[in-house]
């Protein structure tokens, strides 16, 4: 919907079909945060010494690339400057959020489109503002934290335009979008499911094949296809044929298949990544569902074991929690905060509220019953508890079992929570080879004539590990890159 809207914008007349009986994917499924330099950094807080201590863990790992060291030296450069100038507000830029997510990725990601993406974030973000009245939310001027698997303060959340009350994320990144697309007398047309890209014998892309809900075929010609269609988390099969993952849940809707992936493979479309496939640690133990909105921020929320031990830094990497949640007894662990994160509206009230009713948290007066109600070892959770408050009222992580880099509030004001989780199938991170303009690329390299393509069915961007909120910056940057690169004025 984001290429849709930007080629209107740009004097293109568009079709855009979804196979569903309603528009939005995941993306309207999704909690809507997204990962952003802050356009006004100065308002940001100041840096904390553990936010220094994630910025040097990241410029002083052994780089995996030369680009990476290159990443390394520019952002040293930088944070020098930024101290010698006095500034005391949180430090960031397009390089070190490039270098963050290239080493979160394990360099398995294209250093060109991660910096497209990172050079690219602020804008794409505050070009989706001007689409409707909702507001950004800055979060690290509010409070440090990194988000789950975001590893970095840089945490951007839609809101109305208040600023503060929460909107859905259907009202932020879709219906705008889709409102513009069909008044530019552009068409929606839901329940169309693509089944076969065309091709012509001069290599160029010329339309697509659809079958509608009655089961008709419908062909839909154009100067340029845009492929949008998300990845294939919710498609076991593609997921087992890629990477032969010991999960089945998911918390992709169900529409997230693949199909449109592997008919451009069909047209000659390369791939790339395709074995990156992320499991996220915020499963409902129950459905797969994500519980992210519910289990609380990751500085101020130990995980701990059914034993009661903390066995992870909650502020590290995904695939570092998920799978240190499946080498825990039962492969499901705990996400322990209290009244604090509510009243601060970390965690809505009014979501809390509703998972205790489907019993999929638990809320006690204090931290024993707490234990004693999940079934938590009692004992050992106390004293686990004790130590993890002593190290955030000190701001001491180093003696605890399991350090934590980022260490947020103590968990010590009734009424306590307990959500559980665990892991779940959530992003294909492999997909099509595109170029920084979007174009597919061959599996020679070579572009397809007419053929572009945005968001998760992409690969090359996130590379072995997507770091939280990552995928709504990709879909936003490439999703208007694309929309301007079929427009006839971009
Ligand atoms: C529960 C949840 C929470 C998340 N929260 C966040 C978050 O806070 N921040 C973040 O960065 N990321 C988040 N993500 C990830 C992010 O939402 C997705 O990666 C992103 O929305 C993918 O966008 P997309 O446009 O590529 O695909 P989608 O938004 O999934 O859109 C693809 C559309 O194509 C349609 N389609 C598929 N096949 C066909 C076909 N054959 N014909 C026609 N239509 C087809 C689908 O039905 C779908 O509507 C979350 C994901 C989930 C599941």
């Amino acid at each position: 919907m984001v290429a849709a809207a930007t080629a209107v914008d740009g004097g293109a007349k568009v079709i855009v079909l979804e196979k569903m009986a309603m528009i939005g994917g995941n993306t309207a499924r999704s909690e809507g945060n997204m990962s952003a330099m802050d356009p006004e950094p100065e308002k940001l807080l100041p840096m904390t010494p553990a936010v220094r201590d994630i910025v040097k863990k990241y410029t002083d790992q052994k780089p995996c690339t030369k680009e990476v060291a290159q990443l390394q030296q520019t952002v040293k450069d930088q944070l020098k400057a930024h101290n010698a100038a006095g500034k005391k507000y949180i430090f960031d830029s397009p390089e070190l959020f490039a270098l963050q997510t290239l080493e979160g990725g394990d360099c398995h990601n294209d250093p060109k489109l991660v910096l497209t993406m990172t050079r690219n974030a602020t804008a794409a973000m505050e070009w989706l503002e001007k689409q409707s009245d909702m507001k950004w939310y800055h979060v690290p001027r509010y409070w440090v934290d990194v988000g789950i698997g975001g590893i970095y303060p840089r945490g951007q959340w839609p809101r109305h335009a208040d600023g503060k009350t929460p909107i859905s994320t259907y009202d932020a990144y879709i219906s705008p979008l889709a409102d513009k697309v069909t008044k530019a007398g552009g068409h929606i047309y839901t329940q169309m499911k693509v089944m076969q890209i065309v091709r012509g014998k001069d290599g160029r892309v010329t339309g697509v094949i659809a079958v509608d809900k009655n089961g008709k075929n419908q062909a839909f010609n154009g100067k340029n296809v845009i492929l949008a269609a998300g990845g294939y988390g919710a498609n076991l099969k593609m997921v087992k044929k890629y990477n032969n993952i010991n999960v089945i849940a998911t918390s992709n809707q169900p529409g997230t298949t693949g199909e449109v992936l592997e008919e451009a493979v069909k047209v000659g479309a390369g791939l790339t990544g395709m074995k990156w496939i992320q499991i996220h640690p915020h499963g409902n133990p129950k459905n797969g569902e994500l519980e992210s909105a519910i289990a609380g921020r990751p500085s101020d929320t130990p995980y701990v074991n059914v034993n009661g031990d903390r066995f992870v830094d909650e502020t590290g990497r995904r695939d570092d929690i998920s799978h240190g949640i499946l080498a825990q007894p039962g492969q499901v662990v705990y996400a322990i905060f209290d009244q604090k994160t509510i009243d601060q509206k970390k965690v809505r009230d009014d979501l809390m509220q509703i998972a205790l009713g489907h019993g999929y948290a638990y809320k006690a007066d204090n931290l024993n019953d707490l234990a004693k109600a999940a079934g938590i070892n009692q004992a050992e959770f106390a004293k686990t508890m004790a130590a993890y408050n002593e190290a955030s009222r000190t701001q001491n992580t180093k003696s605890l079992p399991v350090p934590k880099i980022l260490i947020g509030m103590p968990v010590d004001k009734a009424s306590f929570y307990c959500v559980p989780i665990t892991t779940t199938i959530h992003h294909t991170m492999g997909g099509l080879r595109i170029n920084e303009k979007t174009q597919v690329l061959d599996t020679k390299g070579h572009v397809i004539p007419g053929l572009y393509a945005a968001g998760k069915i992409t690969g090359g961007i996130h590379g072995g590990n997507r770091l939280g909120r990552n995928a709504l910056t990709d879909l936003l940057v490439f999703g208007h890159i694309a929309g301007m690169q079929v427009s006839p004025k971009p």
